[in-house]
């Protein structure tokens, strides 16, 4: 399985760093079932308590997850794995299990593989999205349950030690849930591009991580070891002794330089001609708020406020979306704080709305198109923010713009519940320019919008036609391509007096900022332990 010493592969760059560790190989998905076994009457009960004992032995991997989430993000997405459990003990998915290897007489794995297929296509028949959702968890459960059974020892990932580079296919959004956050040192993927939710993971917790290993679970062994540069794109498998002490010493410069960095980043940053530059945080949980406090953020530039909803039966009250907003933007009083709406649609799904089901989800109906739709769902996150408002300079996000009908709804909405509640001033209103749509004509949302931000996520995803999520298409998703860059400017140049921002991936892309800058950006907003490497690289940059 392990190559030869030294053997340099060149991926790409998801999440900077460099490190070495022994690898962790983890594979996402069950080997491929052996054939079916035919057992007599008298194996029934045997093979019955092989499946009970798998069962068992999931739903404390389970609870594993759940704990270690509650002890990072509080409660709300342990709930993900509660729902896994409660599949899991569902009595009438035991007793189909139990009524297919009594009925057929195969064994455990192969009724087991049925009943959940059965399930699966049951699940996905309706139509409806979070029934889909749920079958993609029956995959998931289903591949524990039959690991399990098949004794195969391919550890979890919750259960994976620290201290190792995390080596796999891919990362769901549900895999990197289970990820023990500290612990990994490295990542090595072989799918994955820049702008998919395991890129946007990595980078916010800081682990290095370079995508785009072909065959990388195959061709790296467990506990060998690797070497992640994830500055330069590439791994090395086996390293020499020499090779090895002179990755070390980059790793000492490195540390040396990000120590220095963090140390100045406390300080607000100027061009080499003289240009003040905002380099604000995207956070998404209260541990993200900790981290950009830590490394000198000068705001918030995004707040995706999704995890609050996610998870839940129910929608937040007033009271709670603004209990939880509170206690978590504290550390950044008196700073700006720029908090985005909710940006749902039928990719990312909640409990409580009945999402029709859509074809091509990141073309439907997101985001704003969403809220608009929902009034409910708007105007309690309108009334929360509007109370923060008063505590916080809050500016308000929305997301998914296309047209200036968008803008122009939401912010009547904001009027009317501000005037209800004899609030006179309003807090800025923005709209998030990430679709071609909005770059090209953005003057027409002027009249609509205090600033922008400029989300090169998802407007990478539009521009190319290649789909974030999409490993198939990797290549195209180039978030500095031409196509993107010149969006970007025609932004700049023609929002006039509103002030932009970026908020997507670009804006932490080194390599980008000097261009960035000369184009006339003046406020980046980045993954929290980005943000001092960010400055750096403004330091070095000129404006002209
Ligand atoms: C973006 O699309 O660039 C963005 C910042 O939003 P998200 O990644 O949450 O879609
Ligand atoms: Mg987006």
């Amino acid at each position: 399985m392990s190559e030869s010493r030294n053997l340099k592969i060149v991926g790409r760059s998801t999440s900077p760093g460099l490190v070495i560790g022994p690898a962790f190989v983890y594979h996402d998905r069950p080997d491929k079932l052996s054939p079916p076994r035919a057992i007599g009457r008298n194996q029934v009960e045997e093979e019955l308590s092989d499946i009970e004992r798998a069962v068992r032995i999931v739903r404390g991997d389970l609870k594993i997850s759940a704990q270690r989430i509650e002890a990072q993000t509080g409660p709300k997405l342990a709930a993900i794995f509660d729902a896994h459990e409660e599949m899991l003990q569902d009595p009438s998915l035991r007793r189909e299990i139990r009524d297919e290897v009594e009925g057929t007489l195969i064994d455990a794995s192969q009724a087991l593989a049925r009943v959940f297929l059965r399930w699966e296509e049951k699940f996905r028949a309706t139509g409806e999205e979070i029934l889909k959702d749920r079958a993609d968890d029956l995959i998931d459960l289903q591949g524990r349950l039959l690991r399990e059974i098949a004794g195969v020892k391919t550890t979890a990932l919750e259960k994976m030690p620290p201290g190792r580079v995390l080596v796999a296919s891919r990362l769901f959004p549900s895999d990197t849930v289970a990820l023990p956050r500290r612990g990994v040192l490295g990542i090595i993927l072989e799918f994955g591009g820049p702008g998919s939710h395991a890129a946007l993971l990595a980078r916010a917790l800081g682990i290095p991580t370079v995508a785009l290993i072909p065959n990388a679970t195959e061709r790296i062994a467990d506990a060998q070891e690797v070497i992640v540069d994830a500055f330069a794109g590439e791994v090395i498998l086996s390293p020499d002794a020499a090779t090895r002490s002179q990755y070390e010493e980059s790793i000492r410069m490195a540390q040396e330089e990000s120590l220095q960095a963090r140390h100045l980043s406390m300080e607000p940053v100027r061009t080499t001609d003289g240009k003040e530059v905002a380099v604000m945080a995207n956070v998404g949980c209260g541990e993200d708020i900790t981290v950009a406090v830590e490394n000198g953020a000068d705001g918030i530039g995004l707040y995706r406020i999704e995890q609050f909803y996610l998870a839940r039966n129910t929608p937040p009250s007033v009271a709670e979306l603004l209990t939880e907003l509170r206690g978590a933007l504290a550390p950044f009083h008196g700073k700006m704080i720029t908090i985005r709406l909710l940006d749902l649609g039928a990719d990312k799904p909640v409990p409580f709305v009945q999402f029709p089901s859509e074809d091509d989800p990141f073309l439907g109906r997101r985001g704003v198109r969403l809220l608009l739709q929902y009034p409910d769902l708007l105007d309690v996150q309108l009334k929360a923010l509007l109370e923060l408002a008063r505590e916080h300079d809050v500016h308000i996000l929305v997301p998914m713009v296309t047209l200036a009908g968008d803008m122009e709804r939401v912010r009547r909405r904001l009027r009317e519940i501000a005037d209800a509640a004899g609030i006179s001033r309003l807090p800025p209103l923005g709209a998030m320019i990430e679709t071609p749509a909005a770059a090209l004509c953005v003057a027409e949302l002027i009249p609509h919008s205090d600033f922008f931000s400029i989300g090169t996520n998802d407007l990478t995803q539009f521009t190319m036609a290649a789909g974030r999520e999409n490993p198939l298409v990797n290549d195209y998703f180039l978030e500095d391509h031409p196509a993107v860059l010149r969006l970007v400017r025609i932004v700049l140049d023609e929002a006039g007096q509103t002030p932009v921002s970026v908020c997507g991936e670009l804006a932490a892309d080194l390599k980008s900022i000097p261009s960035l800058l000369k184009l006339g950006l003046r406020s980046l907003s980045v993954a929290p332990p980005l943000a001092p490497a960010v400055k750096e690289a403004i330091r070095r940059a000129s404006s002209g």
